[in-house]
């Protein structure tokens, strides 16, 4: 996909463009911005554009053979590391698969290009075995570093990047996209406002998101309303979902709180219709929300996101947390 297919982004595309018709292009590159907007596709897309032996064609996929190749991952001169299976990036991913070739010239184009997705990832060690490279920026090659959270990078690194940072999409270019490449989907507006601007979150709103929804609001409505028993019945099948789907299911979890929390907190305050995610539970949604007041919803969600903290950043047992979280729901 070059830069003219990919959704969004305007600015951050002319910027790159600009700085490739001014003979301006940085040797290293900082992507940073919310998960699932893109901001790879922008990096891949612009590693066409360096490259390209054909100048970026208006509407049209290019297909000079550099494009091509790195549309299909088998340029031998634009790399991308992703680590998935890693908790971590350590300093031998970066000596092995960096270090080792950023200093060779380009087999076949004019620039070789490295793309580090989740680079927040690399640990102190990787960080400072890169910052060596970046020290000594190589000729004729160009590292994108792309990250969800560039304060986890040490301040040399992020200043010997330039950077470019990346914001949610617009509800409506979210909408656009669905409606040009996924027409399966039938009910884009509301998917569009549940990806709260991510493609990749879009793209995962389906069936089983759904009625994933159902269960988890059905969850927090029953402790809420003190109903005998729910609570440990709850907490029972939370765990068994999260044990079956891991961190992503637990994520999934906290969104779908987190989302009907605030939207009540909209309509207990502004009122506003417009603005609400879980626009299809509207009257569930309001009925929820006109039996609570600000300060109790409030702590409801404040609840909720201690709760997250405790897990993702404090490594917090997660079945005692969940159960904690639905005791403090209740109150
Ligand atoms: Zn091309």
């Amino acid at each position: 996909m070059g830069f003219p297919q990919i959704t969004g982004h305007q600015v951050q595309k002319d910027f790159l463009r600009s700085s490739v018709q001014k003979n301006r292009i940085s040797h290293a590159y900082l992507f940073s911005g919310p998960e699932g907007v893109g901001k790879k596709l922008v990096a891949i897309g612009f590693a066409k554009l360096i490259n390209c032996t054909e100048s970026e064609k208006e509407n049209l996929d290019c297909e000079c053979v550099s494009c091509t190749k790195i549309e299909k991952g088998l340029n031998p001169d634009v790399l991308v590391f992703e680590y998935p299976d890693e908790k971590t990036i350590k300093v031998d991913h970066v000596r092995q698969d960096i270090d080792r070739f950023v200093h060779l010239a380009p087999y076949e184009n004019p620039y070789k290009v490295f793309i580090i997705d989740d680079a927040q990832r690399m640990n102190s060690n990787a960080q400072n075995a890169f910052l060596k490279t970046l020290e000594e920026p190589p000729k004729n090659s160009v590292i994108i570093l792309i990250t969800t959270l560039a304060d986890m990078l040490m301040p040399t690194i992020r200043s010997r990047c330039q950077s470019v940072a990346f914001q949610r999409l617009e509800i409506g270019e979210v909408k656009s996209f669905l409606e040009k490449e996924k027409p399966e989907v039938s009910n884009t507006e509301l998917v569009s406002r549940i990806s709260g601007g991510s493609i990749s979150k879009a793209l995962n709103t389906d069936e089983d998101f759904f009625s994933k929804r159902t269960q988890y609001i059905d969850c927090l409505m029953s402790v809420d309303e003190r109903k005998p028993l729910t609570l440990f019945d709850s907490v029972e099948k939370m765990q068994k979902n999260i044990k079956n789907g891991g961190p992503q299911e637990l994520k999934m979890v906290f969104e779908i709180l987190s989302t009907w929390l605030e939207d009540s907190v909209i309509l207990k305050t502004s009122g506003e219709k417009e603005e609400i995610v879980n626009a299809d539970l509207f009257e569930q949604l309001h009925e929820y929300s006109e039996r609570r007041n600000l300060p109790e919803l409030l702590d409801k969600f404040t609840a909720l996101e201690q709760t997250m903290t405790r897990i993702s950043e404090n490594n917090a047992n997660v079945e005692v947390s969940l159960e904690n979280l639905l005791l403090r729901l209740s109150r």
